[in-house]
């Protein structure tokens, strides 16, 4: 039996502050979405995985899951019962008999936690992972408490939430078609069309992200686990020159920089990115950028140099490693480089999943000195320091 998992970012997530919604936010170095999609993507029972956005994230997203292997992402409603039911339905065509509906504001999911939903669905209808309550439990609605509540039946609830994929289905449209929007989560859903629902054991490190605060402790917490598992640090450098031709703009990080000239080369040309990418290379002991891609090989005329870096990226990933910090310098007499830093900086973030903290783009003349000077190129230096496992 399939089973297909839909992952709701639908909402704008601004409780946690900053401009961008929290599912978009770095922790440990990656959005918390994609360490949510990850974990999804990477169980061994899970056959598809379908997300649902907010409307106007396709961007955010887009960036957030470069080089995961997704359908296009549903666009959601006006609540999260509205964007779950749309994600539900783009399901409808992989004709799934399970399905886990989770959120992507919970990126501790466990493969233990999803791995028990799924072995329950045999048995059960709609499953959802519960924590028993410790607490005391008082019910007070105005501020003075009636009655002491026995917490041996009450549960805290999370997700991701399993169903039979046509109960499920049948009851979102049934919720929808009588105007019943209120529910907060699926199990709801399913209460509110009869189907009964089992709690199995969750997982306490399963939080939902909502505060700026869940997020700064997410991140210490993904990082500190990362750094701490690998504590071989690498520095590597990068040096590379291109001179100047006729042309119209020179690309710097990726980045197309209006310009009287453009920088000479087989590829792009990019002399910031073939930089960085031998010092990434050299971090990690490997031959340089000529090696991999020779410029006597007619496949790389022309050739975006981001290929480049992401094939440093892939030996770099190979061996497990991160990237701790990138330095970049640029030498030019022109173009002006510095109102477009921030462009690069993003771009290099987005390539390489790194928090654009973790990168630096510097720029600078040579007072008209030697080759660079007269204005006949322009040169990049570039240091990676990376972390290994040992
Ligand atoms: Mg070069």
């Amino acid at each position: 039996m399939t089973v297909a998992a839909v992952i709701v970012a639908g909402g704008s997530g601004l409780r946690a502050g900053g401009a961008k919604p929290k599912q978009y936010h770095l922790i440990g170095g990656k959005p918390v979405i994609r360490w949510t999609l990850e974990a999804f993507l990477s169980h061994p029972h899970v056959d598809h995985v379908q997300p649902v956005i907010g409307e106007g994230h396709e961007e955010l997203f887009r960036q957030a899951t470069e080089g995961l292997a997704l359908p296009k992402p549903v666009t959601g409603g006006a609540n999260r019962q509205d964007s779950c039911r749309l994600g539900i339905e783009a399901c409808v065509a992989h004709a799934p008999g399970k399905i886990l509906i989770h959120d992507a504001a919970r990126p501790f999911i466990s493969a233990g936690v999803i791995s028990a939903v799924i072995a329950e669905l045999d048995h059960a209808e709609a499953v959802i992972p519960g924590l028993p309550v410790a607490d005391t439990m008082k019910f007070a609605p105005d501020g003075f408490i009636e009655k002491t509540v026995d917490r041996g039946s009450m549960w805290f609830v999370q997700t991701p939430q399993g169903f039979s994929f046509e109960r499920i289905l049948a009851a979102h449209r049934r919720a929808a078609r009588e105007g019943q929007g209120g529910f907060t989560d699926d199990a709801a859903v399913a209460e509110f069309d009869g189907i009964p629902v089992k709690i199995v054991a969750g997982d306490q490190h399963n939080r939902k992200l909502t505060t700026s605060i869940d997020v700064i402790a997410a991140d210490r917490e993904l990082s500190a686990r990362l750094f701490a598992e690998r504590p071989d640090i690498r520095t590597g450098q990068g040096i590379d020159f291109h001179v100047f031709e006729a042309g119209d703009h020179v690309t710097l990080c990726g980045v197309a920089i209006p310009h009287t000239q453009k920088l000479k080369g087989h590829s792009d040309a990019d002399v910031a990115m073939h930089a960085l990418t031998d010092a990434i290379l050299g971090a990690l002991g490997e031959r340089d950028i000529g090696h991999f891609f020779p410029p006597s090989d007619p496949q790389w005329k022309g050739a975006a140099s981001s290929i480049f870096l992401a094939k440093a990226s892939e030996l770099l990933q190979a061996r497990r490693g991160i990237i701790s910090n990138i330095d970049l310098t640029i030498l030019a007499e022109l173009p002006r480089i510095g109102p477009h830093i921030a462009a690069m900086k993003e771009r290099l973030a987005s390539l390489l999943a790194l928090d654009p903290a973790r990168i630096a783009i510097k720029a600078t003349t040579t007072e008209t000195m030697g080759a660079i000077g007269r204005k006949e190129g322009m040169a990049a230096f570039a240091t990676a320091t990376v972390r290994l496992p040992l």
